[in-house]
């Protein structure tokens, strides 16, 4: 490999060959399609909060786009997933198994919801959940008995499972499915990253009971904030509409709620962003698979890994990624690119190392470790004037 400090010159030469001379940031919205007409509608029907026909249509493009049968709008991907590993019939006290190699709102949530996380280990093709390491962990480890399976050294239920689709790169989901329904554990799928990315011809997110999709304003498309919970079950779809909307019983006047439930539904104006960006996302996925391309060739020369979905499926390319040599790389490659005004960022920190999640199980995450050495994103928005009017 050419030495990294070359690498790194180059890459910023390449970067601003694409994006221009001013700061490059990692990921940014594109607003070029009908964000403000719908936002006017909103204001001028004095319809912006919680009630609206734009929430209605926004889940109706997403649950279209994904083949699913329903679309429960939320206000962030975090209470998107709090919701849904809730109705998947996790409980307090409860064990989800999930990856150390993952963005903070997927371990957050499963706390919400009173559970405690297990940390598996990731494929290091994928970045997402092993199915290897699952079964192994399982097979090891835990115990079916007629109330569910239970985990020998903890002693406590794993009631759930929640995978995710690193930087939009599918994991080997259907392989985590199977797992999971032979040990009677709900499958929760973390898309938060992976809109527009599928397994064969099915999109990620409807492989679980339930999936959730965020759009915070760094993802490929967004409502500025907002998420989605996706299902094909009608009575989830129900309970999950219900417990959003703080669990309110419909009625003229009177104010009957007949559970606890969360004030987690997304604004009107926030669902009229995501009607105009659903109506782009098609032409960002093309643009985006153009630039991916671009990346591929240029680190191709220089015999970096750029990393590619497995088994040809397609990727929604939301952040490219590229594995540096070793630590030292990865650190002199941040360093230069980020005082060269070209946004790069490491991989997170496993979640396994924060102080709030030193003390769970795990695995031992050998390639989570490797892999956090040494992977780091760079610069994939749509770049500038790219979308044909
Ligand atoms: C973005 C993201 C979420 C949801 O985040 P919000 O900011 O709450 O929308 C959840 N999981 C992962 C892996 C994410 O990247």
């Amino acid at each position: 490999m050419a030495k990294i400090d070359t690498i790194s010159r180059e890459m910023v030469t390449f970067a601003r060959g694409i994006f221009g001379d001013d700061f490059i940031p990692l990921h940014q919205p594109i607003f070029e399609g009908n964000e403000r007409d719908y936002l006017i509608d909103c204001i001028d029907s004095n319809f912006v909060s919680s009630v609206g026909q734009k929430v209605t249509e926004f889940e109706d493009k997403v649950a279209e786009f994904l083949g699913s049968k329903y679309a429960i709008a939320t206000v962030n991907g975090t209470s998107a997933l709090h919701v849904a590993i809730e109705l998947a019939g996790v409980r307090p006290g409860d064990e989800v198994i999930s990856q150390a190699l993952t963005f903070i709102a997927t371990c957050n949530a499963i706390n919400y919801a009173g559970a405690n996380p297990v940390f598996i280990d990731v494929d290091l093709d994928t970045m997402g959940l092993s199915p290897k390491a699952l079964q192994n962990y399982l097979n090891k480890n835990a115990e079916k008995r007629i109330d569910g399976t239970f985990n020998k050294i903890s002693g406590k239920k794993i009631s759930g499972c929640v995978p995710m689709h690193t930087f939009g790169f599918s994991c080997r989901i259907k392989e985590i499915a199977e797992i999971c329904k032979n040990w009677d554990i709900a499958l929760i799928e973390d898309a938060a990253e992976s809109l527009g990315s599928y397994v064969g011809n099915q999109h990620t997110g409807t492989f679980a009971l339930l999936g959730t999709l965020s759009f915070n304003g760094n993802k490929v498309i967004t409502t500025g904030g907002g998420g989605m919970i996706v299902t094909d079950n009608t009575d989830l779809a129900k309970r999950a509409k219900h417990i959003t909307t703080t669990a309110k019983i419909p009625h003229a006047y009177d104010f009957i709620h007949d559970a606890i439930g969360y004030n987690y539904r997304l604004p009107n104006l926030n669902a009229a962003l995501g009607c105009a960006q659903m109506e782009l996302l098609e032409d960002f996925l093309t643009v985006k698979s153009d630039l991916a391309n671009q990346w591929k060739s240029f680190f191709s020369d220089r015999d970096v890994i750029f990393v590619e979905s497995i088994d040809n499926n397609k990727v929604n390319h939301w952040l490219n990624t590229i594995i540096l040599d070793s630590k030292q790389d990865r650190d002199e490659f941040l360093k230069f690119t980020n005082e060269n005004n070209v946004m790069t960022r490491p991989i997170w920190t496993l979640m396994s190392r924060l102080p709030m999640f030193k003390d769970c199980l795990t695995d031992g995450l050998e390639n989570s470790l490797w892999l956090e050495d040494r992977v780091v994103n760079i610069p994939s928005s749509v770049p500038p004037g790219s979308l044909k009017k």
